[in-house]
């Protein structure tokens, strides 16, 4: 069975694109014929089902300067559902050929005196294995991963929405672990990639009222999604910044201001760029909490005064363990998080068209249809 042919979308090149240059993807990367090693011990072989277009996908596509750490040639692919097909040797586990499963992408060295893994937060170890970047992963229409990676389908999970799990694991982390959000606080998400919307939709779920940012190509198609949802959408420019805009008053859909007196309760920053986080600190009430869930392509100049005199807590967030891989499943399956409205899905063979797509903005969430 290993012998099968099969097609992997491998990152290649290391060549800096522009983040708009959609023709980016195809020089960066190729569709690769490739076949699958001999399992080794606590491995498996997996078909992949769906996978979905992570935005750190597309910053090692463009060869951002915080994914150069990534070995090339690499199959990518780290947000997926899949169908156990071969089990390893001496494999003891649960896990049985054709179960359906969604892969932790951050595994930990699962040592004794390793502070994370002790505490099951493998996401926290400083040797974890990201799948995709660290290994092969689920660009490829099959996989070889550690069996420990896999996380079974809960009852009711569609395979399409199990692409997801992984991304929304980590909006679960930072919502449920860190932003103590309560009924009726005015929570301001900056950038409106599908993490910004998975966290509004999570923080409007536990009973916030919520405004998300984004720039003017955003309108018709993030944004909008947003929007058709409910939740305030705003968009920023260099003429319109986003303290002035607060501080004239965004309203909601009833016409009632956002925030007090241009402050908001908590702030959930989503965008990455390291001058809307420089900027949006600003806007957070004293005393109130600052969320990281991204990354930056450079070092961050903060006002640093300003967060001692405003009280300000800052709290990073870096993706997720196994617990919140299960509330992610279970906010999926009861419709809390609503996919179909956000996930646009591709046949694998235009998974260039998929890349170009997110890379342009021009959708909420591409997920590849793998087989
Ligand atoms: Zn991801
Ligand atoms: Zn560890």
């Amino acid at each position: 069975m290993n012998n099968k042919t099969i097609k992997g979308f491998s990152l290649n090149g290391t060549e800096r694109f522009h983040p708009g240059d959609a023709d980016a993807v195809k020089k960066n990367t190729s569709i690769v014929e490739m076949e699958m090693p001999e399992l080794k011990e606590g491995e498996i072989l997996a078909e992949t089902l769906y996978t979905a277009i992570c935005g750190s996908d597309v910053s090692a596509c463009l060869s951002k300067p915080n994914f150069d750490w990534i070995e090339r040639p690499r199959v990518i692919g780290h947000e997926t559902s899949a169908k156990v097909l071969k089990l390893g040797p001496g494999y003891r586990g649960k896990l049985k050929p054709g179960d359906l499963f969604i892969p932790v992408a951050q595994l930990g060295c699962q040592k004794e005196d390793c502070p994370g893994c002790r505490s099951g937060k493998w996401n926290l170890c400083p040797d974890k294995t990201i799948l995709g970047y660290h290994r092969n992963g689920a660009f490829g229409q099959q996989m070889v991963l550690e069996a420990d990676r896999a996380v079974p389908f809960i009852e009711g999970l569609d395979p399409v929405f199990g692409a997801i799990v992984e991304p929304l694991s980590v909006v679960v982390n930072a919502i449920y672990s860190k932003c103590n959000i309560k009924p009726g606080m005015d929570v301001l998400v900056t950038g409106c990639g599908i993490m910004g919307l998975m966290a509004a939709e999570l923080a409007r779920a536990a009973g916030a009222r919520v405004a998300i940012t984004g720039i003017e190509q955003d309108w018709n198609v993030r944004l909008k999604a947003a929007r058709e949802r409910g939740i305030i959408t705003v968009v920023v420019s260099p003429k319109n910044p986003l303290l002035s805009l607060l501080e004239k008053g965004i309203r909601d859909q009833d016409g009632r201001t956002f925030g007090a007196k241009g402050k908001v309760d908590l702030l959930i920053e989503c965008s990455g760029i390291p001058q809307v986080l420089a900027e949006a600190i600003c806007a957070v009430r004293p005393e109130h909490d600052v969320c990281l869930i991204a990354t930056y392509p450079s070092k961050v100049e903060l006002d640093a005064t300003h967060i001692t005199r405003q009280s300000l807590n800052i709290k990073g967030v870096m993706g997720s363990h196994k617990d919140n891989f299960l509330v992610a499943q279970k906010l999926l399956v009861q419709k809390v998080f609503p996919a179909e409205h956000y996930i646009n899905l591709y046949e694998f063979e235009n998974i260039n068209q998929a890349f170009a797509d997110s890379i342009k903005a021009q959708t909420t969430k591409a997920v590849v249809k793998m087989n």
